[in-house]
């Protein structure tokens, strides 16, 4: 049997345990007759029942893991169960054809997935799954198999599976759980995104590992690589503890960076700050150190339920994170929706190019009554702590002064109203695109500040599609292109008089901290789990020796030459 595997690195850690292979019960569809079809329906509704009382309880633990925002997911999955034609048709199909409950329940949901499945609406299609995913807990319901629960296992398990839902992820008891695999996934997959909040070590994406695996066998998880090792030997077993003890002890050491400022070598400070996508992401953020947030995504708050989010709702949530941030800066995006994040109850049209279309400011300026109730919101919340406002995916100096029009009405209307809010807010934007980068020195004249989102400048530069696995490989930062877009956009804002960040991935990558702070980056914005790695890593370097580094990169031609010259650096400066 192949011991060593490698997938991909979702959610850093080491741990070694024992495998709990998390397989689907075969499931028995009885084909025969009814007999009583009031027993049917009977059975049909008992398991319903039991499928919303169990999607209740994971809601319920969602919420206090994980917060209001990704526990509302599991309220759609409810609405989903108790569709009234859904089950009207399953009904229909136990009377008119005298079948068992389950086997109309499978054949109700397989012509309902179809429908959905062919819908044009994306948000719609892929509810498609959800559904498959409920029916299956319905269909164990009904016919009394026990659902495996994943949050009572037994000590050191790390739990292996083709894939876990949202709904796996949150069940997992953290106390016995030290790891998960999957088949499939990647690193923005829902369980990578929960497993990096949970702080549980994850590697996604192996292949088939669960067809290598019976269950009880030792395995060896390094998600700082991505390597496996199936039944490791003592001696593989020994490597991995001291890696593992290692790799504690250093988060151990970092945290006492917590209360400490990034401040180099040579006395120059950085701000770090964290990314969140909610206001109970504040809590991590504080808890990493991180002296600001340089990124809340506020499309979640949009996604989170079947209509925009009112005025007064949207204030709330500003509210709550500049107050529990105060004194710190708070720089919130407005809704970037479009490419691949859809609102169900905005019908975006069917695009050939979502990532090329109409998206997140173009949508604002367009309706600019969604950007206005936005604008209100965070104006009304500046007057309780220290918010900036940022705009995400700009492409012309037009667009900013029509943003910045509308955000001077909305001050002029709260003047009006007699409402306070912080009359210096400071409106910025992000530079996720060339058209940006390599002009930013007009458009600091414009604006207040600029923040890189490396996410989406490295796929417009590159013209690489950022979710498109086929072609991953040439998604690549590091690109003498994308570096070039990255240092005009520094050197832009500088000579406008302005400040700049990044909170695209590339700012939590320990690799390129030397390069973008030699670069002469102001603050680097990540998840909070990257906070005190890159804080050590700003304190360890010399501002003269970044720069020239900077020089050096700058003349090399492939990504190759210019990894090779960072990881030098980083070698001999950072012992990395
Ligand atoms: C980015 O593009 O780098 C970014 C931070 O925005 P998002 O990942 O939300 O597109
Ligand atoms: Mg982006």
């Amino acid at each position: 049997m192949e011991r060593f595997l490698k997938g991909i690195d979702a959610s850093p850690g080491v741990a070694i345990g024992k495998v709990f292979l998390y397989k689907e019960v075969e499931l028995y569809i009885d084909k025969g007759e009814a007999g009583n079809v009031e027993v049917e329906k009977e059975r049909l509704i008992e398991g319903r029942n039991k499928t919303k009382n169990q999607l209740l309880a994971i809601r319920e633990k969602t919420a206090k893991k994980l917060g209001e925002d990704k526990a509302a997911i599991f309220d759609g999955h409810i609405t989903l169960l108790e569709d009234e034609d859904l089950f009207d048709e399953v009904v229909e199909l136990i009377e008119d054809e005298n079948i068992k409950a389950e086997n109309a329940l499978d054949q109700g949901i397989a012509g309902y997935c179809d429908m959905l499945a062919n819908l044009e609406d994306e948000y719609l299609r892929e509810r498609a799954a959800d559904l498959r995913d409920i029916a299956k807990r319905w269909l164990y319901n009904i016919t009394g198999i026990q659902i495996v629960d994943l949050s009572a296992l037994p000590k050191d398990s790390v739990v292996v599976a083709r894939d876990l839902t949202p709904s796996d992820t949150a069940q997992l008891d953290l106390d016995n759980v030290v790891a998960f695999v999957t088949d499939i996934g990647g690193k923005t997959a829902h369980s990578s995104i929960m497993a990096r909040s949970l702080e549980i070590p994850a590697v996604v994406g192996t292949g088939n590992i669960t067809e290598l695996l019976k269950g009880g066998e030792e395995i060896i998880v390094d998600a700082l690589t991505g390597d496996i090792i199936i039944n490791p030997s003592e001696e593989e077993k020994d490597i991995y503890i001291a890696k593992r003890e290692g790799y504690i002890a250093e988060k151990e050491l970092l945290k006492q960076l917590k209360d400490k400022e990034a401040i180099s070598k040579d006395g120059i400070k950085v701000g770090t700050w964290g990314n969140i996508g909610s206001p109970k992401d504040v809590k991590g953020v504080l808890k990493n150190g991180a002296n600001g947030i340089g990124l809340y995504r506020t499309e979640f708050l949009f996604m989170a339920q079947d209509r925009f989010p009112s005025e007064d709702e949207q204030f709330e949530a500003y509210k709550a994170v500049a107050e529990s941030m105060a004194p710190h800066p708070v720089t919130i995006r407005t809704m970037d929706i479009g490419g691949d994040k859809s609102l169900p109850y905005m019908e975006l049209p069917h695009e050939e190019n979502p990532f090329l279309g109409w998206r997140a400011l173009r949508i604002c300026l367009d309706r600019p009554e969604i950007l206005k109730t936005q604008f209100r919101a965070l104006l009304r919340a500046s007057a309780f702590g220290y918010i900036k406002i940022m705009l995400p995916m700009v492409i012309s100096i037009e667009e900013c002064r029509r943003a910045k029009a509308l955000l001077e009405e909305c001050k002029a209307e709260l003047v009006a109203e007699g409402i306070k809010f912080d009359g210096d807010i400071q409106l910025g934007i992000m530079v996720e695109t060339p058209a940006v980068a390599f002009r930013a020195r007009w458009f600091a004249e414009e604006v207040d500040f600029f923040s890189i989102g490396t996410n989406d400048l490295t796929q417009y530069t590159l013209a690489v599609d950022r979710g498109n696995e086929r072609i991953s490989k040439l998604y690549d930062t590091y690109n003498p292109g994308v570096l070039a877009a990255i240092k005009a956009a520094i050197d832009g804002a500088h000579e406008g008089g302005i400040t700049i960040s990044m909170c695209g991935e590339f700012a939590g990558d320990d690799r390129a901290t030397a390069l973008l702070f030699g670069m002469g980056l102001d603050a680097f914005s990540m998840s909070a789990i990257s906070v005190p790695r890159i804080k050590k890593n700003i304190m360890n370097i010399e501002k003269g020796a970044a720069e020239a580094l900077v020089d050096r990169v700058m003349r090399k031609s492939t990504t190759a030459e210019v990894l090779e010259e960072v990881d030098r650096f980083n070698k001999e400066v950072l012992g990395r």
